[in-house]
């Protein structure tokens, strides 16, 4: 019964059939999955089978007890986090990257592979906007990209001691970001044994942007202090907002005091396909790292991180080990990715890339990009006009941050109270699926209008539902 090339050829047809059907019908599942904890683990057994089981049995089980326990993240209704985005080309060529099974850590493991990773990221960044001057790398996740600019800004610093030595003789080193920022940040600090006491957050103004002035006043402090500034970190597009922080000055403060400056565009980096939207990152030419994720909002499978960087030098004596046995003939000539980065094993995701920007062509994304953006200034406008809404956030993308205020109610905490029943109450329905943050303290409610297959009658009916919902919660309220 175990599978053999005929019976996989059966099965794998079927499956692209089951493929194309899911995506199709995506919208009608309970966006974020309806399970308790424990409900799928109970219903595995507790060791593996002794004989092969048949592939129906396995599929079968998978619709029945796997398939509940999915938060369906390609529906159209999904607008919480931000998206993680696939498309058909893109799940083409994930198809196609499983059936190869290359590990792509060196150049020789698979030369297409280096040479393809080469090329998009020359794509990607000319896409972008970013000068010629950045070099590109895929990384898995943006939190990693973020951890290789933080070890390559301590390294350069310290002329490659710590390295060497390790961290014990070294100054101690600040890195400076707005309280904004993600929380990957703080995690990459840690990681990288600099302290959390020695993330600096720097104060936001009415926009939940950094204030540059602050910036440069606490790095005056620190110095003072006999503190080694190390690196700033620019949020290109918050998570919590998509609040926007300004490059330029930031990038001067940078150059100034002879600090690593990087950019973390993990979301808003995609918009940077629009010309229109460039102005956001206006002074990025003064950044030495930059990261973005195609695996949000540009249609492309997680995970892939686009990570740009211009001292490639640097990175590379960052990471760089050569032990005997991955020594080859083409060391230098080639780009040897596994010295890019933090794992040795890298999966080949630059098909993916080429496969989506070939397919959708520039023009297709844009179009797509640009029609998030005007769904989620419609929904804008609702809000503002609405007497029981208000926004909480400007916009600056295509997220919206609101929250529900109805006439009657000014206390704070009855309304963060209520505007958290709504969101439970809604994402507990399933018929669309929201998250929340805080806004200046204040509980409020993020709409991401970036699913690949969102339209506008999904933005609108999620407004009926948020609306109706809304109502209803204060019903009891009115009565009293
Ligand atoms: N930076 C920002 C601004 C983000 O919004 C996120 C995730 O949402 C990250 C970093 C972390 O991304 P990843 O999951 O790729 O590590």
């Amino acid at each position: 019964m175990e599978l053999d090339n005929q019976s996989f050829r059966e099965q794998a047809h079927r499956l692209v059939d089951w493929m194309a059907d899911y995506i199709e019908n995506a919208e009608n599942f309970p966006v974020r999955s309806q399970q308790l904890p424990g409900d799928t683990f109970k219903q595995i057994p507790d060791a593996p089978p002794k004989k092969s089981e048949a592939m129906e049995e396995i599929l079968s089980d998978f619709q029945e007890k796997i398939l509940p326990g999915i938060t369906h993240w390609q529906s159209p209704n999904f607008f919480a986090y931000f998206p993680a985005n696939t498309s058909y080309a893109s799940l083409l060529a994930e198809m196609i990257t499983a059936t190869l099974g290359a590990q792509c850590m060196i150049w020789e493991t698979s030369p297409a592979a280096a040479e393809l990773e080469e090329k998009m990221m020359i794509w990607l960044r000319d896409l972008i906007g970013l000068p010629n001057a950045f070099q590109g790398v895929i990384q898995d996740t943006a939190s990693t990209a973020t951890l290789c600019a933080l070890l390559t800004a301590r390294e350069k610093k310290s002329a490659f001691l710590v390295n060497q030595k390790g961290l014990q003789t070294a100054p101690i080193y600040r890195v400076y970001c707005s309280g904004e920022t993600h929380s990957s940040i703080e995690k990459d600090v840690k990681i990288a044994g600099l302290g959390k006491d020695n993330l600096v957050k720097i104060e936001v103004d009415e926009n939940l942007a950094l204030i540059p002035e602050k910036l440069e006043e606490a790095i005056r402090t620190d110095l003072k202090k006999g503190f080694e500034p190390l690196c700033i970190i620019a949020a290109t597009g918050t998570t919590s907002t998509t609040a926007m922080d300004p490059l330029q000055p930031m990038g001067e403060i940078a150059q100034k005091y002879n600090i690593w400056f990087h950019v973390d565009a993990a979301y808003a980096g995609t918009a940077m396909l629009l010309p229109e939207e460039r102005h956001w990152q206006e002074g990025v030419e003064l950044a030495d790292s930059y990261v973005f994720n195609p695996h949000k909002w540009m249609f492309t499978n997680f995970d892939c991180t686009a990570y740009f960087v211009k001292d490639t030098q640097s990175l590379i004596r960052t990471f760089s080990i050569l032990p005997e046995y991955l020594k080859t003939k083409n060391q230098g000539i080639v780009n040897d990715y596994r010295d890019w980065g933090i794992p040795l094993g890298r999966r080949f995701r630059a098909l993916k890339l080429w496969f989506v920007m070939r397919n959708m062509g520039v023009q297709g994304m844009q179009e797509k990009l640009r029609n998030h953006i005007c769904l989620a200034k419609w929904l804008e406008e609702q809000i503002v006009q609405h007497s029981a809404f208000e926004l909480m956030a400007p916009r600056t993308l295509n997220l919206v941050c609101f929250r529900y205020h109805p006439q009657g109610i000014e206390n704070e905490q009855e309304l963060d109270k209520t505007n958290s029943e709504l969101l439970q109450t809604l994402n507990n329905a399933g018929r669309l699926y929201l998250t929340q943050t805080k806004v200046k303290g204040k509980c409020t409610i993020r709409l991401v209008c970036g699913q690949t297959y969102v339209e506008e009658k999904h933005v609108k009916a999620a407004w009926d539902c948020i609306q109706e919902v809304a109502t209803n919660i204060c019903l009891p309220l009115k009565k009293m």
